[in-house]
């Protein structure tokens, strides 16, 4: 059988989703079996130029060179993956869009990055399918690979994080009060969060056809301030158009 060929390339990001794949230990052998990696600088000393079968793509877009890289790997790829949240939303970089010089805040030197509005890679070019999640989540990443090894195009989940919770019998946190995404959130992390008392942050993104309004009416219920509201929508989805509408 032949081999797939796999590339990771990388933006703008803290590289988390990276180690989140690394962090697969010896289910990498297994994924060996059906793919080679060919291209991933972060472990490879040598790396392959394209064309590539399956491509994961990290980071958000915040340069002019990052956006002619993109495009060049895109034209390389027959599978591209979005990886990770900043990759598919623009994540925490895309914070930078809120300040007027952003970098002056962490350099004390100017620097010459030529950075523009940071920005998800779907903004520039097509993606084949979505790993959402600060990070993603591993298993996901592994069943994605297998089911294309296989010959099967992977399925994303369309429902919320409220679901996964459910599966796992947790107690609403709503009940005792606590603000939680899960409702409007992208499921397919299993609801880590929820599932230690903690609140899901919405990590995975707003769901298309989430209710926004209902959401908010929750989270103003729970003592949750106009101000709070608006900072827990943009922490990770800024750029999303379902939140770039919302009134609260
Ligand atoms: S999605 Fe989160 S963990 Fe992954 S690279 Fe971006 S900031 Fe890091
Ligand atoms: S705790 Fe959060 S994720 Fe779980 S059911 Fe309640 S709102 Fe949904
Ligand atoms: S429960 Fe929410 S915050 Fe936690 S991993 Fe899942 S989507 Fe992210």
């Amino acid at each position: 059988m032949k081999k797939l060929k796999i590339a990771f390339f990388g933006h703008t990001s803290c590289k988390g989703c990276f180690f989140e794949f690394l962090i697969l230990g010896e289910k990498i052998l297994d994924l060996l079996k059906g793919t080679d990696i060919v291209h991933f600088k972060m472990i490879k000393e040598y790396n392959e130029k394209g064309p590539f079968d399956i491509t994961f793509m990290d980071g958000a877009i915040s340069s002019e060179k990052e956006l002619e890289k993109l495009k060049e790997i895109r034209e390389q790829s027959k599978f591209l993956i979005a990886l990770g949240t900043c990759a598919c939303y623009g994540g925490i970089p895309s914070m930078a869009n809120v300040f007027k010089h952003p970098e002056k805040m962490v350099y004390p030197e100017p620097i010459d990055h030529k950075s523009t509005k940071v920005t998800p890679i779907d903004q520039h070019v097509k993606v084949d399918y979505y790993l959402r999640g600060c990070p993603i989540n591993k298993e996901e990443l592994f069943n994605v690979v297998k089911d294309l090894v296989n010959g099967k195009i992977p399925r994303e989940k369309d429902y919320c994080v409220c679901v996964e919770c459910k599966l796992r019998e947790n107690r609403c946190l709503f009940e005792d009060g606590i603000p939680c995404l899960g409702p409007i959130t992208y499921a397919g992390c299993n609801a880590p969060c929820p599932s230690v008392r903690a609140p899901c942050d919405g990590c995975r993104g707003p769901l298309p056809d989430g209710n926004i309004k209902e959401m908010i009416n929750l989270l103003k219920k729970s003592g949750v301030s106009r101000g709070d509201i608006k900072r827990m929508f943009k922490k990770y989805a800024l750029m999303d158009k379902k939140f770039k509408r919302v009134k609260i």
